[in-house]
C-alpha cells in the first residue's frame, strides 16, 4: 500500500515538473526585435533651451496661490524659441495658461495622436537639510547636465516634444494624423484647472484619440530584479486616490481623572490596526502584464516562478511585499497615516481626535472597497469614517494588444538599444487620467534611463538630466511622431 501511494506520489510529482518545465520552455518573450537607428544629429540649441525653461519658475504650491506671471512667460519663451511651431500649428491657451497646439494631418480619417506634458514644477526647497549644488532655477549646464527643478519633471517632455516637432516641421515633415501637444499648468496640484480643462474642450470638439503618452515611468537601470539589462516600463494603468478622516468623540474632562479609554487611545488604536492589516496583495491586470513581459527575460529560476503563476503566484506575491516599499505598493493598495490631530492642553483630556490615511488604490479595486475594508478592520462604532472629496478611483488599463501599444515599442526600440521594454502600473497620479474619455490607449512614459538615485531627485535635491539623456528624449519623441504616422 505505502509502494503504491510512494509510485503514485512519485508519478505526480514527475508530471507536475514536466509541466513547470514545458510552462518554461515555451514562455516566449513578448520583446519585438527592431535594428536600433543612427542617432540624429541634434543642435546644442535644445539643450540651451531646456536650460532657458528651467530658469523660468513656473512653481505651482496650490490652487489658490499660483502666481500666473511666470506661466505667462513661459508662453512667450515657447513662442520665441520655436517659431515654426508657433506659426504652422495651430496655438490655443486653455484656461488662461495651459497651452494646447494642433497640427491638422493629411487624413483626417485617422485617429489623432494626443502628446502631453505639464509645464508647472513643485516648489524647492533645501529637502532634509541638504543643499542644492546649484540654485534649483538657475538652469546651469555643468558637467554635461543640465540642473534645476523641472529638468526631469517634466520640463524633459515638454520641451523634448517642442524640440522634435519643430525639427520635423523644419525638414517638411507633415503628418497623415492630427498631432495634438497639450501642456498642463497645474498637475503637481491635482491638474482640474489645466489638463482637465483641455480634456473637457476636447471632448466638446468630439476628439476621439488613438493613444496618449504622457509622462510617467522611465527606462529603469539595475532596478528590475534578475535582468541586467535596461528595463523601459510604459505605464499602462495608474493607482486610484482616496483619503479618509477617522474621527473619534467622547466627554473629554479633567486629566486627573481619565476614563478608562480616551479619544487620543481609541483613534490610536483605529490606526494601529488599519497599518496592522493592510488590504489584501494581489496580482492587478497590470502587475500581471509587468510579469509577462519581463518574466521571459529572466534567469531560469525566476523565469520558472513566473511561467507557473497558476502554482506560485503567493510566492512571487511575497516576494514583491517583501522586496520593498515601492514593491509591496505594486500589490496591494496602501495605507499610509498622514494627519493626527488632538489635544489642546497637557492637562485637558481632548473629547475630539482627528486621522486622516492616505489609501493609493490598486485597480480592480475602489473607494468604497477602502471604506468597507476600514470599518471591518476597525470594527468599533466609536470610530466614525469619512471619505475626503477629491479622491479618484484607480484608472482603466489601457489595451496593450494593438498597434498603438506596438508603434511605442518600436519607438522606444528603435531609439534605446539593448532595453527590454514591459508594460506596468504607476504608483502616482498623473494628468493622464484626466483624458480617459478622449482614448482608451493611455500610456504613461518618459523617455529617460534612471538609476534608484535619480528617481530620488525627482521632486528633491539637485534635480538634473544629462544632455545625452535629454538629446535621446527628443530623438524619441521625433521617432515616435514618425512611427505614430
Ligand atoms: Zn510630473
Amino acid at each position: 500500500m505505502v509502494k503504491k501511494t510512494l509510485k503514485a506520489l512519485g508519478i505526480a510529482l514527475a508530471l507536475l515538473i514536466v509541466v513547470l518545465l514545458v510552462k518554461t520552455l515555451t514562455y516566449k518573450t513578448r520583446q519585438i526585435a527592431v535594428e536600433p537607428l543612427a542617432p540624429v544629429a541634434l543642435s546644442d540649441k535644445c539643450i540651451t533651451h531646456l536650460s532657458e525653461a528651467v530658469k523660468i519658475k513656473t512653481v505651482s504650491h496650490d490652487v489658490t496661490t499660483l502666481d500666473s506671471a511666470p506661466f505667462y512667460q513661459f508662453q512667450a519663451f515657447l513662442k520665441q524659441s520655436y517659431p515654426l511651431a508657433d506659426s504652422l500649428l495651430h496655438r490655443q491657451c486653455i484656461n488662461k495658461l495651459s497651452l494646447l497646439y494642433t497640427w491638422k494631418g493629411k487624413n483626417p480619417a485617422l485617429q489623432p495622436l494626443l502628446l502631453i506634458g505639464h509645464m508647472d514644477v513643485v516648489p524647492a526647497e533645501n529637502g532634509g537639510g541638504e543643499q542644492w549644488e546649484f540654485p534649483p532655477f538657475s538652469g546651469e549646464i555643468n558637467n554635461n547636465a543640465v540642473c534645476g527643478r523641472g529638468t526631469l519633471d517634466d520640463k524633459v517632455n515638454v520641451i523634448g516634444l517642442l524640440e522634435a516637432v519643430e525639427m520635423l516641421l523644419k525638414e517638411g515633415f507633415k503628418p497623415e494624423r492630427t498631432i495634438y501637444l497639450a501642456f498642463g499648468h497645474d498637475e503637481e496640484i491635482g491638474g482640474e484647472k489645466g489638463a482637465a480643462k483641455i480634456a473637457a474642450y476636447l471632448q466638446e470638439q468630439h476628439v476621439k484619440a488613438g493613444f496618449l503618452l504622457d509622462e510617467g515611468l522611465v527606462i529603469t537601470k539595475g532596478i528590475v530584479p534578475g535582468i541586467k539589462k535596461n528595463v523601459a516600463l510604459i505605464g499602462i494603468s495608474e493607482k486610484g486616490y482616496v483619503s479618509v478622516e477617522l474621527a473619534v468623540e467622547t466627554d473629554g474632562g479633567h486629566s486627573s481623572m481619565p476614563a478608562r479609554e480616551t479619544a487620543i487611545g481609541i483613534l490610536s488604536e483605529a490606526v494601529s490596526k488599519l497599518e496592522k492589516h493592510p488590504m489584501r496583495s494581489q496580482l492587478s491586470a497590470p502587475v500581471q502584464r509587468f510579469l509577462d513581459y519581463v518574466g521571459p527575460e529572466m534567469p531560469f529560476l525566476q523565469r520558472l516562478a513566473f511561467a507557473n503563476q497558476w502554482l506560485l503566484k503567493n510566492l512571487i506575491l511575497s516576494i514583491y511585499e517583501k522586496s520593498s516599499n515601492a514593491g509591496n505598493a505594486l500589490v496591494r493598495t496602501t495605507t499610509a497615516p498622514t494627519l493626527f490631530k488632538s489635544g489642546t492642553k497637557d492637562n485637558v483630556l481632548p473629547g475630539y481626535a482627528t486621522a486622516t490615511l492616505n489609501f493609493r488604490i490598486l485597480p480592480g479595486e475602489t473607494s468604497d472597497d477602502v471604506m468597507a475594508h476600514i470599518r471591518k478592520t476597525i470594527k468599533d462604532k466609536r470610530v466614525k469614517a469619512k471619505k475626503l472629496p477629491n479622491f479618484s478611483e484607480p484608472s482603466p488599463v489601457s489595451e496593450i494588444d494593438c498597434p498603438e501599444f506596438a508603434c511605442l515599442q518600436k519607438s522606444i526600440s528603435q531609439t534605446f538599444s539593448n532595453t527590454i521594454i514591459a508594460p506596468s502600473l504607476v504608483l502616482a497620479a498623473t494628468d493622464a487620467r484626466h483624458y480617459s474619455a478622449i482614448t482608451k490607449n493611455l500610456y504613461r512614459f518618459i523617455p529617460l534611463i534612471a538609476e534608484s538615485d535619480d528617481l530620488k531627485r525627482i521632486h528633491g535635491v539637485n534635480e538634473k538630466i544629462s544632455c545625452s539623456d535629454f538629446l535621446n528624449a527628443v530623438r524619441f519623441y521625433r521617432q515616435l511622431i514618425i512611427n505614430a504616422q
